[in-house]
């Protein structure tokens, strides 16, 4: 899906003279490898996103090295009428990080601000620079023998700076929280190039506004954030793993329950996958093996978490047998090993994977309450099966957070423009069952460009002026990322 319409180089509106002093502004304060120039072929990396199924143009990609560098380019881009797409790992799912190109605009690549700053072991906290990728920042963790928990499919890819700009969940949210749970301090370059200090490490400070949490989840439409200090935890000794099967998602739903009253707050993860996304894990992975005896409708990916000093398997064995008792459960399997957990979590993150492999589809990230999470998964499959019924729904999802991926797979070999048309019908229909259950539209992916307008629509008067009010306070030129939540 193409949202360029601009020319190729990105410079929409823009003379070649002002186009080419931009440029020599840039090169004034970047080193040689600080800008790829927008039309090279170095440049196409940047300008798509992980889905490819959107195209952009940018003027030039900017890599800046230094905070400095970053405000000193927030200065060209200002004084210049330059809007700044800023860019971390680049695996939203939302278009968040594509320049469209109707006006001139750079992509900021956080890349190269890499630096791990400092752990705190006495504070739990460790201090990094905003492209950190969040692998990385996870293994400096645990090189101290302390974890942070934040842990999606993308973490090898994306960075600490663009999971702070998208407040971004994963597996372990129903523990440990989302990404806006685990900051304690944010430092962030301001649309006017000024840069905001927040990096105070403090799990207590209420002195008025928290700009920190305004700016998390802000994709990038309120200023550029360049180090977060984020929260450690200890890490856990021992890690129980089961792969689940269930008859339907209410059993799961009603399994999950049963764990949060059995396990507390031990229990980390609770995944279910529809069982018709399994072929879509092994198109990624055709080594793929479920670990269930018989095949059921719905599987479940279970995880709990203790120091040594708790027997964590008699705990998991406990819950399944409880859950066998009351017949919430057909059959599972305990991993044996993290070599065998890893096996299990693999089903969950390749069936991601296989489906971008399958081709072009409609991606949902819908929440609901808990107690609604099989009736948004029979609805929304009801109205597929009635008014799609050459479509293939699927459902997935972090269940234990209410957050269910509903996709939809287009017949085979539909061509990409009938299912831009129809996706953008059929995902109406979705986003309708999921508003009247009291839901979201997008859990944790954020809003981007891809749902700016379903956000627009769901607001009321009074949230929409804030929404703007904000934009134009923190952003008067409109240069920080436009399009993107709200209208550029
Ligand atoms: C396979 C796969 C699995 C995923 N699983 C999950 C999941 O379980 N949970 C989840 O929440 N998401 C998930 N995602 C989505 C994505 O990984 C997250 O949204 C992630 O936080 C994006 O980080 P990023 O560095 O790639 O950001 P990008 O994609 O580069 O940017 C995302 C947004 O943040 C802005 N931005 C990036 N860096 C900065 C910065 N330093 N300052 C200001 N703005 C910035 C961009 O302008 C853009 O609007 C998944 C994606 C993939 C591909």
């Amino acid at each position: 899906m193409s949202l360029a319409s601009g020319p190729s180089t990105g410079a929409a509106g823009m003379n070649e003279a002002k186009r080419e002093a931009a440029l020599a502004a840039f090169a004034g304060v970047l080193d040689a490898s600080g800008i790829v120039g927008g039309s090279s072929a170095d440049a196409a990396r940047y300008l798509g996103d992980w889905t490819g199924d959107y195209a952009g143009a940018a003027l030039a990609v900017l890599r800046p090295a230094a905070v400095e560098q970053v405000q000193a380019v927030v200065r060209l881009c200002a004084k210049h009428g330059i809007a700044i797409v800023p860019q971390g790992g680049n695996t939203g799912l939302v278009a968040g990080t594509i320049s469209d190109g109707t006006r001139p605009a750079v992509i900021l690549s956080l890349e190269r601000l890499n630096r791990i700053r400092r752990i705190d072991a006495a504070n739990f906290t460790l201090q990094a620079d905003a492209g950190v990728v969040l692998q990385t920042l996870k293994d400096a963790a645990e090189a101290e023998n302390m974890l942070f928990p934040l842990a999606l499919g993308a973490q090898g890819s994306c960075q600490i700076g663009g999971n702070v700009a998208t407040n971004a969940g994963g597996i372990n949210v129903l523990r440990y929280g989302m990404t806006r749970d685990l900051v304690l301090g944010l430092e962030a370059v301001l649309p006017d190039g000024s840069l905001w200090q927040g990096m105070t490490g403090l799990r207590k400070d209420n002195r008025g506004y928290d700009l920190r949490q305004l700016l998390i989840g802000s994709e990038g439409t309120l200023g550029i954030v360049t180090g977060v200090e984020v929260k450690l935890f200890p890490r856990p000794a021992n890690i129980e793993t089961a792969y689940l099967g269930a008859r339907s998602f209410a059993d799961a739903m009603a399994l999950f329950g049963l764990a949060r009253r059995v396990c507390s707050d031990l229990l980390t993860a609770f995944e279910v996958i529809g069982a018709e996304c399994i072929p879509l894990a092994v198109l990624s992975n055709p080594g793929t093996r479920v670990p269930l005896a018989e095949a059921w409708p719905v599987h479940i990916v279970l995880e709990l978490a203790c120091s040594a000093a708790i027997d964590g398997r008699a705990l998991l064995e406990t819950l399944l047998a409880e859950a066998f008792e009351a017949g919430l459960l057909g059959d599972g399997a305990i991993a044996q090993s993290r070599a065998q957990a890893q096996a299990f979590w693999a089903i969950r993150e390749d069936l991601v994977e296989g489906q971008a492999k399958r081709g072009m589809h409609i991606r949902t990230d819908l929440s609901v309450r808990l107690s609604d999470v099989p009736r948004l998964i029979d609805e929304a499959r009801a109205y597929v099966t009635a008014e799609w019924p050459d479509w293939e729904p699927i459902a997935y999802g972090h269940a234990g957070d209410g957050n269910i991926h509903f996709n939809v797979m287009p017949p085979l070999g539909l061509a990409p423009e009938r299912i831009r048309q129809d996706g953008k019908r059929l995902l109406q229909g979705l986003y309708g069952i999921a508003r009247d259950l009291g839901g979201s539209f997008s859990a944790e992916h954020g809003v981007g460009r891809s749902r700016r307008d379903v956000f627009l629509d769901g607001l009321s008067p009074n949230q929409r002026a804030a929404v703007l009010a904000l934009k134009a306070a923190f952003d008067p030129k409109g240069i920080m990322n436009p399009g993107c939540l709200v209208p550029g």
